[in-house]
């Protein structure tokens, strides 16, 4: 069901696709445009649309620009859907924009006052235009995870995501109603007469607004029913929804105090020589689909089968993420609770680094990414992303492998009794951040050419798109060739975990990026790879039953495991800890 919308958006992708071609034919005539564009605003001044009408009219103009420039995505949504087949369903379609139409014309003059008219319209054009370009470009739609992303971006990030066609998109979308909306004089009333103008305005209108749902109400009823990611993309009420539902949780979350856990931690103190390394590998948007070890046609994966097949590297072929985007991922991974009780939290807890801590390990994250999201704030933390280095960082961020320079002088900063007991160390991987996955590789290490360089990932050669990502994955292999190589180089016992926030989407069915909703997320959204390298000393020290653990690699794992996992690993002794969620408790003796 959800597929059918996902690949309505196939079709919308063409349509940019088409749009962006015909921008860069008209490249050499913009600069003619302009001036074309300047001398018809001129020619409008004195006579702009709808000026000095009443304000009845003036908001039905901007409620008309919402309900339907805004909500491009949802108009073609539903006009491609099987049930739009009828006369009757046309019909039911123009209730359906009549309705929407008169809720923003109820909810323009809900917020929109005198005093903060103009700026106030043209905010809400940006909100709309913004989200339907994001719908409409990469498939994705707004709920409160995705504006709660959208809110921790970092600029990188940003400028990763904009492109000519987003530019296009807000001259037409935001730059034209703007300007209009911006020069526009209703007609002006004196004093009680305004607040019986936009008052009118919403009673008549949430009258008529019902009337017509109530119309409308079998039809409409049906369609939400069968495609309930529908009301996602109604703009801008998705993104205020969003905002409001976001705004609320995190203001109970606020409201309460961090809550400990495991206090009651406590580790086995090995012997200063053997004090173990472990090494957790946190990748980003890497999807196990891409992944040659686990069966994928390229070989992006190199050093890991190398691994493997020296005996020492366990691939689990079937992990589920916690959720399909960093904020909700990351805190879940290294979170006591499972992937409901996160997504229900109102509770701040600790996380299971402050456990290791209490334990009395030395713990460090390193992160080459946009932050841990509040798991890392009570160890040593570093940001590696901003560092400078002659080719390790380039354009203000850092390839990977920038995690590995200068480790032992870090690694030596942390307290030695802590280090006596043990060390983990957590790196946090910039991995295949997209759209531009293309900079998630350095120039040496290309194996897969032509790459999609444009961040309008639709109008990208899908096989292009599909190189540039592999090759972040082939990056990503290396990475852990690298610190494999350098645990290898230690003298005590060690081990890497690695495993991914998230999966991504690379166009299947027109869905780009990541972020969906969990319920309606496609299986490379949130499948994704997860692997166990281990020194021969490590393996003593757990006295590991090889056998054993290889019958683990085929089950179905996911976040939820990760917890209880490393706590097993690490050896630590704590009432949390749950030894049927640990994926190598059985295999440990
Ligand atoms: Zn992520």
């Amino acid at each position: 069901m959800t597929y059918e919308i996902q690949s309505i958006f196939t079709d919308a992708n063409h349509t940019n696709y088409l749009a962006e071609r015909i921008i860069l034919l008209a490249s050499p005539f913009l600069h003619e445009s302009a001036g074309c564009i300047l001398m018809l605003l001129k020619w409008l001044k004195p006579r702009t649309f709808l000026q000095g009408r009443h304000p009845w009219v003036v908001s039905a103009g901007l409620a008309v620009a919402l309900s339907t420039l805004g909500n491009a995505p949802f108009w073609w949504a539903l006009s491609q859907l099987p049930e739009i087949n009828s006369l009757r369903a046309y019909a039911g379609l123009i209730g359906i924009w009549a309705a929407l139409t008169l809720l923003m014309w109820v909810f323009v003059n809900v917020v929109i006052w005198p005093w903060w008219r103009k700026p106030a319209g043209v905010v809400l054009l940006v909100m709309s235009m913004t989200a339907s370009y994001f719908m409409a470009m990469y498939g994705v739609v707004i709920d409160p995870t995705m504006v709660s992303n959208a809110m921790q971006t970092n600029a990188t990030e940003v400028r990763d995501l904009l492109s000519l066609t987003w530019l296009l998109t807000m001259v037409i979308g935001v730059g034209v109603p703007g300007l209009w909306w911006w020069r526009l004089e209703p007609m002006a009333g004196v004093g009680w007469q305004r607040w019986t103008h936009q008052l009118g305005a919403v009673m008549l209108g949430s009258v008529l607004t019902t009337a017509l749902l109530l119309l409308v109400f079998q039809d409409l009823a049906s369609l939400m029913r069968n495609h309930t990611n529908l009301r996602y993309l109604v703009n801008p009420l998705n993104t205020i929804y969003a905002i409001g539902r976001l705004a609320t949780s995190k203001q109970a979350q606020r409201q309460q105090p961090l809550q400990t856990i495991g206090d009651d931690a406590s580790a086995r103190l090995p012997d200063a020589k053997a004090a173990p390394v472990l090494v957790l590998v946190v990748g980003e948007t890497a999807r196990a689909a891409n992944f040659g070890i686990a069966g994928y046609t390229r070989d992006t994966t190199p050093q890991m089968q190398a691994l493997q097949n020296e005996g020492n590297l366990y691939y689990f072929s079937q992990v589920q993420s916690c959720g399909t985007n960093t904020e909700i991922s990351l805190p879940c991974l290294f979170s006591h609770q499972d992937r409901k009780a996160n997504a229900n939290r109102t509770v701040n807890y600790e996380s299971l680094l402050d456990v290791l801590y209490k334990a009395g390990w030395a713990v460090l994250w390193l992160d080459n990414q946009s932050g841990c999201k509040g798991v890392c704030d009570r160890v040593a933390h570093v940001d590696t992303s901003r560092l400078k280095h002659p080719y390790l960082c380039t354009a203000g961020e850092c390839w990977d492998e920038i995690m590995l320079d200068g480790l032992p002088e870090r690694l030596a900063l942390l307290t030695p009794e802590r280090r006596a007991r043990g060390t983990v160390l957590v790196m946090h991987q910039m991995g295949s951040h997209g759209p531009a996955y293309y900079k998630r590789s350095p120039p040496d290490h290309k194996k897969f050419l032509p790459e999609c360089t444009s961040n309008a990932l639709s109008s990208c050669d899908a096989q292009a798109l599909m190189n540039a990502y592999d090759n972040s994955i082939a990056y990503t292999d290396h990475f852990l060739g690298q610190v494999v190589a350098w645990l290898k180089s230690q003298p005590q016992p060690t081990a890497l975990w690695y495993v991914s926030d998230h999966g991504e989407s690379l166009g299947e069915n027109g869905i780009y990026l990541h972020g969906m909703p969990y319920k309606m997320a496609p299986k490379d959204q949130t499948h994704v790879p997860m692997a166990l390298w281990l020194s021969p000393t490590m393996r003593q020290r757990w006295a590991l039953d090889d056998a054993c653990l290889r019958t683990q690699q085929g089950k179905p794992w996911s976040h939820d495991n990760w917890f209880h996992t490393m706590l097993g690993s690490a050896d630590v002794k704590t009432g949390l800890y749950q030894p049927e969620m640990d994926i190598t408790h059985a295999c440990r003796h």
